[in-house]
């Protein structure tokens, strides 16, 4: 089975790979870019957390020296001094460190001292007993426990890392980072008084200064407190949580966003390579779909091509063929029948080779379109070859092909405008039907080629059934073909001659013409076995012979002008000329004194090689006669542009010069024109004294007819030729009729 292919099939899996190869690059080139920017912003996260931790422990290292300090420990423990702390704790740490709240918180867990802004206050802002405070507390605690009682000599054995804990809450709903740090000696000038120590507790409010302190060192953009309304674009953000894990505060800022940084720096260029490469698939894309509108086209083309004809569109021989064979597959099915119909233009070859090939080419056209215009739309028409077509008709009966056969030739008959001008032709029709599905297709065609032949025989311009007695005349054809084969061999063929006289009925030349005696048929027309001859390509052979024949015979009659038929297909042959000089040569004769007769069809051929052919007999000294002159196509141009030297007009003319005045106008006109191109001219078919005398009156004294005797045997010739030499008659069954001045 034939694969077809639509344009989708080409273009459509292209333009969708070239989709997919953008799609996936622009895909690709989001995902990196986001990557990068998620990197980016967790990056900064971690240094935001890392930040704030850095500066708790700052505060831590501006607190600690007011803590681990051998006076603290005395003020503080070993006994409490209000002042010392307010103007060490309270006060300092506010103004110097920028500390808001400082508390005291001595060894059984109670709070001694309260600061809050650099002033004594009642109470701590947040309960010591608040469970965040406490796990502070219990962190220090837990830590001077196990770390035990000091040394006497704290300073000199070392100075143990000191013992502080911190986190960030909520106080009073505000964000603090709130330490708890264990009163220490230093130098070792003072000691506890108990192995617990009390502790300070200090907050930080985590503001505006702290977040200036932050985005300093971090350089983020736009670093502030989440303000609870809706995120701008890019931001990015980092919650700090206490102890416990709840939100203490969120810090946002704007993200450097690397990757969509360089997506901006480099966007343009990426923009313009995506929309070059975009501009190259949307060519590609249109190049592939024009190459696959073209493939499709192409492909549609071909198909057609392959069953039908360039010149007429009709339908070929192959798609005929094809017709007929389903046609006569349904037979079986439904009891019906097959008819074909063979066509032919009557002429169409003279058409073709008077006017050439794209005249021809022409009316094959306009004949092609008017069949068409004849036929059904289930009919099928084809063109088999040159002017031959061809119809398949399933189901009609024998009436309705003949009606149609009708309308075929009745077509055709009407005239047909080309280009060069008017042309009438007419076309011939063969008909067989079948009602057998076994009938091979070339059968059924070959027996619509038999009526087709028979309906050229029988007159042309009409149709013939085909019947079974026409394969008999076959027979009988391909017999006589046989026969006329043996016949020339063994020289069952002879020729005779038919006299040519003047004006006055003096023997002045004669026609040789070939003579078929069968031994059962009796004699057979020339008119008959030369364009068998022909066909079967004997006519080279028999052609040979006549000539051979009539240059020994002419030997008879010196002083006689002696013409020989010469057919178109002889001249065709490449060596005509040499094997007609080997005759001369062989048979001793004068080219001067032979007329080769040619029909008018041989100078339709407007060939060079015929050109060259006429040319070379010519210059052999041999008499051009132009036969059957006036049935044919004959132009002036022809006359004129080939070596011809006389004309022989057509006996039909002759035949009809009594009976109708164009005749005698046509006869006029033509040996008129003899006369202009300097041509001899004579008339055939002359069997009236008052044709001849009529002839004569007009210029063309020279005649050939039965008025002067038919072809006889060359002996009689001789003797007639002898005879009117010496005066005798020149007529060789009746008296010369007296001629008409
Ligand atoms: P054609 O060349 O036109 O020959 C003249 C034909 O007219 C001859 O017929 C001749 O018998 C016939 N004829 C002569 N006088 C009259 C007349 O007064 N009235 C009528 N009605 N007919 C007359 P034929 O011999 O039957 O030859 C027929 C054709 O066969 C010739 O026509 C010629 O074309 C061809 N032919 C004959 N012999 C040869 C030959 O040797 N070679 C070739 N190639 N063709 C030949
Ligand atoms: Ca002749
Ligand atoms: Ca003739």
């Amino acid at each position: 089975m034939q694969v077809r292919y639509s344009k989708t099939d080409i273009s459509l899996p292209l333009a969708v790979m070239s989709g997919l190869v953008l799609l996936s690059a622009l895909l690709a080139t989001i995902l990196l870019v986001n990557r990068f920017d998620l990197a980016a912003r967790m990056r900064e996260q971690k240094l935001v957390e890392n930040a704030m931790l850095d500066r708790s422990n700052e505060i831590a290292s501006c607190v600690l020296p007011q803590v681990v300090w051998d006076d603290a420990v005395r003020h503080l423990d070993n006994k409490f001094d209000l002042q010392w702390a307010r103007d060490n704790l309270g006060v300092y740490l506010h103004h110097s460190q920028g500390v808001d709240f400082v508390s005291v918180v001595d060894r059984h867990g109670s709070v001694i001292y309260n600061s809050i802004a650099g002033a004594d206050a009642e109470s701590p802002p947040i309960s010591s007993k608040a469970p965040l405070v406490r796990n502070l507390l219990e962190r220090v605690r837990a830590a001077e426990e196990a770390r035990g009682p000091l040394p006497a000599n704290v300073y000199r054995s070392g100075l143990p890392a000191p013992i502080k804990a911190s986190s960030i809450m909520a106080v009073s709903g505000k964000p603090y980072v709130v330490m708890a740090l264990l009163v220490e000696p230093d130098f070792g000038r003072s000691r506890l008084r108990e192995a617990r120590a009390p502790i300070v507790l200090v907050g930080v409010n985590i503001d505006a200064d702290f977040l200036k302190v932050l985005s300093s060192r971090l350089l983020l953009d736009g670093l502030h407190f989440n303000d609870g309304r809706s995120d701008k674009p890019g931001e990015a953000h980092s919650v700090a949580r206490d102890a416990l894990g709840r939100a203490v505060v969120t810090l946002d800022w704007i993200s450097a966003r690397p990757g969509r940084k360089v997506l901006n720096d480099i966007g343009p260029v990426i923009l313009l390579i995506a929309s070059l490469l975009l501009s190259a698939m949307l060519l590609l894309y249109q190049r592939s779909h024009r190459i696959a509108t073209g493939l499709v086209a192409s492909e549609a083309r071909a198909t057609h091509l392959a069953y039908h004809d360039t010149l007429t569109g009709l339908a070929n021989r192959a798609m005929f063929v094809r017709r007929l064979e389903e046609g006569l597959s349904r037979i079986g099915r439904n009891d019906g029948t097959v008819t074909v119909l063979c066509l032919d233009l009557d002429r169409f070859k003279e058409i073709n080779d008077t006017y050439g090939h794209l005249v021809g080419d022409e009316l094959i056209r306009q004949a092609a379109g008017r069949l068409a215009g004849q036929c059904r739309a289930h009919e099928v028409l084809a063109r088999l070859s040159g002017d031959e077509f061809a119809i398949v008709q399933v189901d009609a009966s024998a009436a309705d092909a003949a009606a149609l056969a009708r309308r075929l030739c009745d077509v055709m008959t009407r005239p047909f405008e080309l280009s060069t001008g008017r042309v009438f032709i007419s076309c011939s029709i063969g008909i067989a039907r079948s009602t057998d599905a076994a009938t091979e297709p070339v059968e059924l065609l070959r027996q619509a080629d038999l009526g087709l032949y028979r309906a050229k025989q029988t007159g042309r311009s009409r149709y013939c059934f085909f019947d079974t007695e026409m394969d008999m005349m076959i027979g009988v054809r391909r017999l006589l073909e046989e026969e006329l084969r043996a016949a020339i061999r063994s020289g069952a063929l002879t020729m005779a001659y038919q006299p040519q006289v003047d004006g006055q009925g003096r023997l002045t030349g004669v026609e040789a013409l070939i003579r078929w005696c069968h031994p059962q048929r009796g004699e057979i027309s020339p008119a008959y076995f030369i364009p068998i001859a022909e066909q079967c390509g004997l006519i080279h052979e028999l052609g040979i012979f006549t000539l051979r024949q009539a240059f020994v015979d002419s030997h008879q009659w010196v002083g006689l002008r002696t013409a020989i038929n010469v057919s178109a297909n002889q001249l065709q042959a490449k060596d005509f000329l040499s094997t007609v000089l080997q005759l001369v040569a062989e048979t001793g004769v004068d080219p001067a004194n032979f007329d080769l007769e040619i029909t008018e069809g041989v100078l339709l051929r407007d060939d060079p090689d015929m050109h060259a052919m006429l040319a070379g007999l010519r210059d052999a000294g041999f008499g051009l006669a132009l036969d059957d002159f006036g049935t044919g196509y004959s132009s002036l141009s022809y006359l004129s542009s080939y070596p011809i030297n006389k004309i022989k007009i057509d006996r039909s003319f002759v035949a009809n010069l009594s009976r109708d005045r164009a005749s005698k106008e046509v006869v006029t006109a033509m040996i008129r024109l003899a006369r202009a191109l300097r041509l001899s001219v004579i008339a055939e078919g002359v069997e009236t004294i008052e044709q001849h005398a009529w002839l004569s009156s007009v210029g063309c004294p020279d005649a050939q007819g039965y008025l002067f005797g038919s072809a006889a045997a060359c002996e009689e010739i001789r003797r007639l030729w002898m005879s009117s030499e010496c005066g005798g008659r020149s007529r060789l069954d009746h008296d010369i009729p007296a001629l008409v001045a």
